[in-house]
């Protein structure tokens, strides 16, 4: 066993980031270590320290990365104004747009299909 074999596979921008993709990668089996954010207790390094990295195991590494490339992909798509809403779900907390790919708000990290499944059936007066 080489479960000690971890490795560096994400540079989130913030704790922000870097909490929500170590919740997505949860979601698919896989363990993430968050290091860098730890070192803000220390209160005198620059952001650029305190920069948070994701690491999973050597084992979940390939994995790990198709799901971040997904992310990154999604990023750009939205950056660049291109939302596609026919695959994407509405959250029923914050009401954001969040690709079909992800099971949590990206936004307020609430988990996709809390509201029970009967719930549009209730009548709207028009
Ligand atoms: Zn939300």
């Amino acid at each position: 066993m080489h479960d000690n074999g971890i490795v560096n596979v994400y540079l989130a921008r913030d704790l922000l980031e870097a909490e929500f993709l170590r919740n997505v990668l949860d979601v698919h089996g896989i363990e993430t270590r968050i290091f860098g954010a730890n070192s803000i207790q220390s209160g005198m390094l620059p952001n650029e320290e305190a920069a948070p990295c994701l690491w999973v195991r050597r084992r979940d590494e390939e994995h790990a990365r198709e799901l971040l490339a997904e992310w990154e992909m999604v990023q750009a798509r939205r950056q660049a104004g291109d939302v596609r809403s026919e695959s994407m779900w509405n959250c029923s907390n914050c009401g954001e747009m969040v690709e079909d790919i992800f099971d949590m708000c990206w936004k307020c990290q609430t988990p996709r299909n809390t509201s029970p499944p009967g719930a549009e059936s209730c009548p709207t007066d028009l």
